[in-house]
């Protein structure tokens, strides 16, 4: 039976002592001081138990824990405010077994337990298993020193050591109060052991929790730092801060402007790059270059269309002389434009005429009828599909094509859009052009057009497209019949001299800084210039020669001469020069062997001497001015007909064996072909043959059969137009045209003579003059 001790008794409140210790404990209850001043009379041990509950201020025994430790006082300090501090020696575990409250405190008995050491292996496996989850604990909690577990790491005794280790932990008192009173020192090692594990899973979630938090902190750092770091280098790297400068100036513009999401992507990822590129790189110059082109193109920049047709009217008025039908054609396509526009209009405007003749006038007219940003761009002489649709960025020095070069500088997704000289598209091994252009004027397609530099799709369908060609014929079939076309002819004389006056003329004095006052034109000093100084379908010589006028007559301003300069039909040479076509053709002699014809070109109408004569030889024909195939056809045509009529024309039966026959067409270096020239051809070789003359006032049109026959031809109006200008008077043309007359302007008409005929019969009738 074991011993039975009293001791007095100090409750603790919110904290446990295990054996083993040494730990100032402060007392500030006057019954527990009395309890510690008791015992220091004695043998200075008393017995320490935790209260359960901190709150009670008097605790009585049922207050109590029941195991506690039995201590030694080593020390008392009076501390201020009446607190008793003691040192004590914590020795060891005790029981209360009685119980009684004294005058001044209370006394317990208690049984003492001392720890039973038994030397198995299996305490020994426990105690080190104990000790290493113990290191283990003090190496990651980083709570208390490394010193502490050397110490205790030399330990003999396990239950000591346990209790150590308990004191250390950082237990739920209950837990600690449990610890205390379980006395089986394996036990206890067991129960520290899975403490010790459930701490260490504690610390490690502890841990994870922790560094996650931490990473999330240290991203933004990280990211901060790296950004900064970046710096540096580029800088090292000569990268300067102007590079920065210019991707948030990029950035800026981006943000501001107004552009489709996948602009917007394609944007920012070449912006990545450029951010890494060394900014004096060639690489970042391309780049740089392609950004350029993405930000300024006008993906959702639209203009607001003028609607209003008498406004259109107005404009296509003061902007061009005469033109009416041309005009009145115009306004009744902007009129369907804008009733379809929303249903894909698949029309193009096509404006088809000879050079001059107003037709990129008249587009930019269009633009400004409706209020929209006009563009012109040139197809003359475009062989490469590149040059419409660009070339790819991997190519050197690579640039979007025409088309998008074109909508970069109107500056907006829907304006009028000249195509000029589609007729002069050429296919080359570099691809067809023109299937890129048809892509291009497609509706079906050009909604998503696809630069190959640009390599995002653009929106063309809003543009309008008008093209100009001086010959329908060189169109492409398919581009051809998409379009809206509108014919322009040549002026006559009387228009040109009109468009002067209203137009050329004073633009030209402007230009060259002339006021009204300070240059005057003479009598008939226009038609001189039409006449004398141009040649030509258009108007386009026609205002270069006013330019050189007003040029000439503001120098000699600067010069100190009175205003106002006067020019007149005498003095015009001393501003022009000489006249450069003196005489016309029709007032020149009659001659043997020579006929006039007429030619349309694509520069519009022009007279066609034909020249034929006879040489000894042996019945050649020689064809020479560069005459195409069917000409040279229609010349051996001709000369059949002739044979066939020897008798009538009172011609030997063999004069062809004995003879050769030569045709030359002058301006023998622009080539010539068509089967127009046929009659001509045949009355120069009938006047050769037979000696007669050709009137030199009469020009002639139409095809020549074997027979005779004469068939009709085309652009009788051009050559009629041609003709008068040369001062011809009576003009010969198959009876099939007599119909296409109408289309000739009035003054020329009334001017002239006109001859329809239907066999080469009536036209030798004409055309020869008789011997005498
Ligand atoms: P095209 O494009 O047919 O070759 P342009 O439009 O370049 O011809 O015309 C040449 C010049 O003649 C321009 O200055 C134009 O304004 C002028 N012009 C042509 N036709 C007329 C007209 N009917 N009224 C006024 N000016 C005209």
């Amino acid at each position: 039976m074991a011993e039975i001790r009293t001791l007095p008794l100090v409750p603790l409140r919110g904290m446990m002592v295990f054996p083993n210790m040494m730990i100032n404990v402060d007392i500030g209850r006057p019954r527990t001081a009395a309890a510690v001043e008791a015992a220091m009379i004695k043998d200075r041990q008393v017995f320490l138990v935790m209260q359960k509950d901190n709150d009670t201020e008097d605790p009585t025994r049922r207050d109590l824990y029941k195991v506690g430790a039995v201590v030694e006082v080593r020390q008392i300090f009076r501390l201020p405010g009446g607190i008793v501090r003691i040192l004590i020696d914590c020795l060891r575990r005790g029981t209360i077994k009685g119980y009684r409250e004294l005058e001044n405190y209370a006394e317990v008995d208690i049984v003492e337990h001392y720890d039973k050491e038994t030397n198995s292996r299996e305490m020994e496996a426990l105690t080190r298993a104990m000790a290493h989850k113990f290191e283990e604990w003090v190496r990651r909690s980083q709570r208390i020193p490394p010193e502490t577990f050397v110490s205790i790491s030399v330990m003999e005794n396990s239950g000591r050591l346990a209790d150590i280790i308990a004191s250390h932990l950082n237990l739920q008192l209950e837990v600690k109060q449990d610890l205390l009173a379980t006395f089986s020192v394996k036990r206890r090692m067991e129960k520290i052991y899975s403490l010790l594990v459930k701490e260490l899973e504690i610390l490690t979630i502890e841990q994870n929790i922790g560094s996650k938090l931490q990473q999330q902190v240290e991203k933004v750092q990280k990211d901060f730092y790296l950004r900064e770091q970046i710096k540096v280098i580029k800088k090292e790297l000569g990268d300067d801060e102007d590079k920065e400068e210019e991707l948030s100036e990029y950035r800026k513009k981006i943000a501001e402007g107004d552009y489709p999401e996948e602009v917007k992507k394609a944007l920012d990822k070449e912006l990545r790059h450029l951010d890494l590129m060394p900014s004096m790189s060639s690489e970042s110059a391309m780049v740089k270059m392609y950004v350029d082109w993405l930000i300024e193109l006008p993906w959702n920049i639209a203009t607001d269309d003028e609607t209003e047709i008498k406004h259109a009217e107005e404009i296509l008025e003061k902007d061009h002389y005469g033109l009416e039908k041309v005009k009145t054609r115009i306004l009744e396509f902007l009129a369907v434009h804008r009733l379809t526009k929303d249903k894909q209009s698949p029309t193009i405007l096509c404006l088809v005429g000879p050079p001059g003749v107003g037709k990129t006038s008249l587009a930019s007219s269009v633009a400004r009828a409706i209020g929209r940003k006009f563009v012109r761009v040139s197809l003359g002489g475009v062989r490469d599909e590149a040059e419409i649709r660009g070339h790819r960025r991997t190519y050197i020095g690579a640039l979007p094509g025409r088309i998008i070069e074109g909508i970069k500088r109107a500056g907006s997704n829907n304006p009028v859009f000249l195509l000029d000289e589609v007729d002069k598209l050429s296919t080359s091994y570099q691809g067809d052009p023109s299937a890129a252009l048809l892509e291009v004027l497609d509706p079906a397609q050009n909604v998503s057009f696809r630069d190959h530099y640009i390599d995002l799709s653009f929106d063309l369908s809003k543009v309008l497209w008008i093209v100009t060609a001086n010959n329908l014929g060189n169109i492409p079939r398919p581009l051809r019949d998409r379009m809206e076309i509108i014919t322009l002819s040549s002026y006559t004389e009387v228009e040109k001299l009109e468009i002067a006056k209203r137009y050329l003329f004073p633009r030209q004095r402007e230009k060259n800084g002339l006021k009204m006052k300070s240059i005057r034109l003479g009598a008939g000093v226009i038609e001189e210039i039409i006449t004398k100084y141009t040649k030509e379908a258009g108007v386009r010589e026609l205002e270069r020669e006013l330019g050189a006028l007003c040029r000439k007559a503001a120098r000699s301003i600067v010069e100190g001469k009175e205003i106002p300069i006067v020019i007149n039909k005498k003095n015009l040479v001393e501003f022009l020069e000489k006249p450069k076509y003196v005489k016309k053709r029709a007032e020149k002699e009659p001659q043997v062997g020579v006929a006039t014809g007429m030619a349309w070109t694509e520069v519009g109408g022009d007279i066609l001497p034909t020249e034929a004569s006879v040489l000894t030889g042996k019945g050649e024909l020689i064809l020479t001015g560069q005459l195409g195939d069917v000409m040279q056809e229609s010349a051996r045509a001709g000369l059949s007909y002739i044979r066939s009529r020897s008798k009538t024309l009172k011609l030997a039966d063999d004069f062809y064996k004995k003879h050769d026959l030569h045709i030359h067409l002058p301006e023998g270096a622009i080539p010539k072909d068509g089967p127009s020239a046929g009659i001509t051809m045949a009355t120069a070789l009938v006047s050769a043959l037979t000696k007669k003359k050709v009137r030199s006032d009469l020009a002639m049109t139409g095809e020549i059969t074997l027979r005779g026959n004469v068939l009709p031809i085309g652009g009788l109006k051009e050559k009629v137009i041609a003709a008068y200008r040369e001062g011809m008077k009576t003009i010969v043309l198959p009876k099939e045209n007599e119909r296409d007359i109408e289309d000739i302007p009035q003054v020329v008409r009334d001017k002239l003579e006109f001859v329809p005929v239907e066999h080469m019969d009536e036209v030798l009738k004409v055309a020869l003059l008789s011997d005498k």
